[in-house]
């Protein structure tokens, strides 16, 4: 028997295992991806002051996004394609590489961060 007929013969005696493996491995790489997107959130807001709302105090890293003090996050969104994942990638090599955090950008909960924008229509409208 070859290599190749031995590797055929232990696979369909072990199918199930194997493929019981491929899933286990499948699930690790996507929790290892999840927690990897976390770890980077979570240094990113340190980096720029803390895992806290600087409105109300709120420390859940789920609710916790950036807020652009200037208001035209849209505009650097749009702009510099870095909205959401690929704007914490990009801000996580900025902290890497020793640079100091952007001054127009501040850790603020989805809520704040809503109220921040409905009150600023309303003053402009
Ligand atoms: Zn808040």
């Amino acid at each position: 028997m070859n290599n190749k007929e031995y590797k055929h013969q232990w696979y369909m005696k072990h199918k199930k295992l194997t493929i019981a493996r491929a899933k286990i491995r499948e699930q690790d790489n996507k929790l290892y991806l999840k927690d990897r997107r976390r770890k980077i959130k979570i240094k990113v807001f340190r980096w720029l002051g803390g895992c806290v709302c600087v409105d109300c105090g709120m420390n859940d890293i789920d609710v916790l996004s950036i807020d652009h003090i200037n208001g035209d996050g849209q505009r650097d969104r749009n702009s510099k394609k870095c909205g959401g994942d690929a704007m914490y990638k990009k801000l996580y090599s900025c902290l890497r590489k020793g640079r100091s955090p952007p001054v127009d950008l501040e850790v603020v909960c989805r809520n704040c961060n809503w109220k921040r924008y409905l009150t600023k229509m309303r003053d402009n409208g």
